[in-house]
């Protein structure tokens, strides 16, 4: 199919696509004959089932070795030797020690470095040649346990046209060297202890007529002469598919031939040696074993002559799969990978089965939605298996093997692209930041996703998805957003009762609004509908919520609680998705992460909206209470009034209110607080002030400068700091008595602004014991000056003559 748009226009913007001019056949059948069919109408392999693994022989060091462009050092051999002895092989093919003195030197330095476990039979191949098999037969001389494998051609195309020999003759060569390796074998048993066995491959099987096969083997058992029925005294007929030429049925037939016509069926083990010339190798060993094969021949990950040998990794993984032990450990598959390909100098596909970097991984958006439900299924099926101890079975959708049986983690599992979905992504994101968006919120971050993977037309990593996350909910101090919530009360509304669950909630609390701090404040059913309220009042954001979800991240003392909101425009149309946000919010506290999440989603609405400036004309109404009046004076300016003292100022406002239709706007408020306490033309103020430390036990003795009407007077007193020494100092000047009845303070600012902040209650009592309280407040950057300006404006409030 061709694109009618894109690269193929730009190149060709006019042409018509003619194909290739074609060397292939219109009528193959003229150059290609194909497989001759067994007549075998009663086989009984198609419906036998494989329930254990076959024996194994890696031939990596020999198929798989002769087959490289750069055949492998004895470094590299003696890796594979030892990968094959990790992998639990105990057949290992190792050499055609006749052909080179490396593989000769090779095969001797593993026996005399004993490097062979007793368990481990080592193979070695030599043609059906006298001086060949004399060497091979001294190449394992001393080991403990070896299989000499001899070979001939008996498909008539070598019989005919290579080697010109009859069958008889072709029968009588195989028959005098199995003889000549019964003898050299026997005599090397005597003189070293070295077990044997035989391997003989009438070569090449699948193409010998299969008569044939049988008439040579048999002449060769007989010659054998010892061929016993325990597995270390079988003969072992091997029957290679030296080149795949039929489909893997016909080869499953070709085997299950031999298998019922060769004699004495028990004392043989029947070796299956694929190659993979029509891609079918894996099938072709799979049914083999069905029609009756004992072992099978391959390489790690199907190295071999052109397309290779059979892969034994996908044989030994597709049994694992059916829950048959394969005898074969490739949990660590990344190692025999990482061994092989270094080895081999050729690299693994992609896409090459269990091994391949891209076999666990899901790009589709609808695998991956899959994928995702299938491990959210399967945890709750395996906890339900496992409670009634039954097993917990693999069963995952796209996944045939679980990925860490073979050293793999789930990482790969689900990797996205523009082709990807909200599944996988959700899956990302609730497997690196544990959290689990609803699904509808699911939909919206894929958008987002989506835009930066179109955009940057790439894959996106794991850490691109997990950083787009905190990013859009700003997650994270370094991802803020232009709201912030910095503290914050929920408390029942006064007047109900706080044990009624459906009371009614206030909402308080500092949000930063573009980085300054502003207390809001609003009443709604709950937490979150309080916080809402509050940001419509102050902040013009009128949002509902739509949806809410939440859930415990961790377990014990350390779990938080994350929770996702969906707000909307209640204005809007319900079906407008711009018009529809939503947020994220975790926190060690529930109905924090609430308040967060709702913050979040409104940080996505904003966008670059201006954002009101405080709302300074209402301040205060017949509906106000002492907490909204104390709201307006932070706001303005920054102070932080004590409990006492916001009841005392409302007094005050209240005063004011009855001239004034009992409203007063927010800046008229501030402007009160200011002519209260500040004073700005205060009868007594502070001129300068020295304090020393007097005696062993800390007392201070303060001189006070004080300008008392413009005339300044001198003050003098002692205590246990300034404040008590200044407080000593104006009790020493008036007729009554003083007394501090409470005093706090708060920072303003930061840095090198800092300021002070300082609240003072004084209590007079006269000399014929009437009372009276006043409050005093002073800002300065001296903490000391502002604890004493306070002093001064609460005694200024008081009202008290000064004595002359
Ligand atoms: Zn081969």
């Amino acid at each position: 199919m061709f694109s009618v748009r894109g690269a193929h226009t730009r190149l060709h913007p006019t042409a018509l696509v003619r194909g290739f001019s074609s060397k292939m056949l219109a009528d193959p059948s003229q150059k290609y004959r194909p497989y001759k069919p067994i007549q075998l109408a009663d086989r009984q392999w198609p419906s036998r089932v494989t329930r254990s693994a076959p024996h194994w022989l890696a031939t990596d060091l020999r198929d798989g070795n002769q087959s490289l462009a750069n055949p492998m050092t004895i470094p590299q051999k003696t890796q594979i030797f030892e990968l094959s002895l990790q992998c639990g092989f105990k057949e290992i093919e190792v050499a055609y020690p006749a052909a080179s003195d490396t593989d000769f030197a090779f095969v001797r330095g593993l026996i005399e470095k004993k490097m062979v476990p007793d368990d481990v039979w080592l193979q070695v191949l030599t043609a059906a040649r006298e001086d060949l098999i004399r060497r091979t037969v001294d190449s394992v001389a001393g080991s403990k346990l070896a299989v000499i494998h001899m070979y001939n051609a008996t498909a008539p195309t070598f019989r005919d046209v290579v080697f010109r020999n009859t069958m008889e003759e072709t029968i009588a060569l195989a028959v005098k060297q199995t003889e000549l390796v019964r003898k050299l074998t026997d005599e090397c048993s005597a003189k070293t202890g070295t077990h044997f066995r035989y391997e003989y491959s009438p070569e090449c099987f699948t193409q010998t007529e299969p008569e044939f096969a049988v008439e040579v083997c048999e002449a060769v058992k007989k010659a054998w002469g010892k061929a016993g029925s325990d597995y270390e005294n079988k003969i072992i007929f091997n029957l290679p598919a030296t080149v795949e030429v039929a489909p893997p049925n016909h080869y499953a037939d070709q085997v299950e031939y031999f298998c019922r016509n060769i004699s004495e069926r028990e004392k043989i083990t029947i070796s299956l040696h694929p190659h993979n010339d029509r891609g079918a190798g894996v099938a072709a060993a799979e049914l083999g074993l069905l029609a009756g094969g004992d072992r099978v021949e391959g390489c790690l990950f199907g190295n071999g002559e052109r397309t290779g040998n059979v892969d034994l990794v996908t044989l030994a993984l597709n049994l694992y799969t059916q829950g048959v032990a394969p005898n074969l450990d490739f949990s660590d598959m990344q190692h025999c990978i990482d061994v092989v390909t270094q080895c081999n100098d050729l690299p693994v596909h992609p896409r090459h089965p269990y091994a391949g970097e891209l076999v666990f991984t899901a790009f589709s958006g609808s695998h991956q939605d899959a994928i995702k439900k299938g491990f959210e299924s399967q945890t709750k099926r395996h906890a339900a298996a496992a409670a009634e101890g039954k097993p917990q079975y693999w069963d995952m959708p796209y996944l045939p093997i679980d990925p860490a049986d073979i050293g793999c983690n789930y990482e790969a599992v689900i990797r996205v692209n523009s082709q990807s979905g909200k599944g996988g992504i959700a899956y990302i994101v609730k497997q690196h930041m544990q959290l689990d968006m609803p699904r509808r919120m699911q939909i919206a971050f894929y958008q987002v996703i989506q835009d930066i993977a179109d955009r940057e037309a790439r894959e996106m990593s794991i850490e691109d998805i997990t950083t787009a996350f905190r990013k859009t909910y700003h997650l994270g101090s370094q991802h803020e957003g232009r709201l912030a919530l910095r503290s914050f009360k929920v408390s029942t509304v006064e007047g109900s009762s706080a044990d009624d669950a459906d009371a009614p909630r206030r909402f308080d609390g500092t949000v930063t609004v573009d980085g300054v701090p502003r207390v809001i404040r609003g009443d709604g059913n709950g937490p979150l509908s309080a916080l809402l309220d509050a940001l419509r009042e102050n902040l013009d954001v009128d949002l509902h919520i739509r949806e809410y979800t939440e859930h415990s991240i961790g377990q014990g003392t350390s779990v938080k609680a994350a929770s996702f909101v969906e707000l909307t425009d209640p204005k809007a149309d319900p079906r407008d998705k711009s018009k529809a946000w939503w947020g994220v919010g975790i926190d060690s506290d529930i109905a924090g992460s609430g308040l967060h999440a709702v913050i979040s989603a409104v940080n996505a609405s904003l966008g670059d909206r201006a954002l009101p400036e405080l709302k300074l004309n209402v301040g205060y109404s017949t509906r106000s209470g002492p907490a909204d009046v104390a709201s307006k004076v932070l706001n303005g300016l920054q102070l932080e009034i004590p409990r006492r003292m916001q009841a005392a100022f409302f007094e005050v406002v209240q005063r004011a209110a009855r001239e004034t239709n009992n409203e007063i706007s927010a800046d008229k408020l501030v402007e009160l607080f200011r002519r209260t306490y500040f004073r700005a033309a205060q009868k007594v103020q502070l001129g300068g002030f020295k304090a020393e430390q007097t005696s062993a036990d800390g007392r201070r003795r303060l001189e006070v400068e004080l300008a008392v009407e413009g005339a300044s007077k001198q003050v003098v007193g002692e205590g246990n700091g300034p404040l008590s020494a200044l407080l000593a100092g104006l009790q020493s000047q008036v007729d009554g008595n003083i007394v501090l009845r409470e005093f706090s303070e708060h920072s303003i600012g930061e840095g090198a602004d800092v300021q002070a902040a300082s609240y003072i209650e004084l209590q007079f009592t006269s000399n014929d014991g009437a009372k009276r309280s006043a409050w005093g407040v002073a800002v300065d950057e001296d903490i000391t000056a502002s604890g004493l300006k306070a002093i001064l404006s609460a005694f200024n409030g008081l009202d008290v003559p000064l004595k002359n």
